[in-house]
């Protein structure tokens, strides 16, 4: 919802711009960027929920069972300038496990 700057009155989304019903007065649409979301906020949210089924699954051999499917998921285990660790999360028995520690 948007009202005119001119005159108050209510106005109605054009493309791209907002415009008064009443003077015809125009302004662009500028909320778009408050919607962004980066690529840096969507990957935290997914190890926040990391034990969900919405991870990828690769080849990997869980040390605890032996099945060869697991979900994995990057993340950054110290300062930001360190590189990413990978993890691993068994799709059978769902055991947790880092790459390095292979
Ligand atoms: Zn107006
Ligand atoms: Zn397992």
């Amino acid at each position: 919802m948007e009202f005119c700057d001119e005159c108050g009155s209510m106005m109605k989304a054009e493309d791209g711009t907002w415009e008064c019903g009443s003077c015809g007065f125009t302004k662009p649409k500028g909320d778009a960027a408050e919607y962004t979301v980066t690529e840096d906020q969507e990957a935290s949210e997914v190890i926040e929920s990391s034990e969900e089924t919405s991870l990828p699954e690769t080849d990997a051999t869980c040390p605890e069972c032996g099945n060869d499917r697991a979900y994995w998921y990057m993340q950054q285990i110290r300062a930001a300038d360190e590189s990413e660790t990978r993890f691993f999360i068994c799709t059978d028995c769902e055991y947790k496990w880092r790459e390095d520690d292979n």
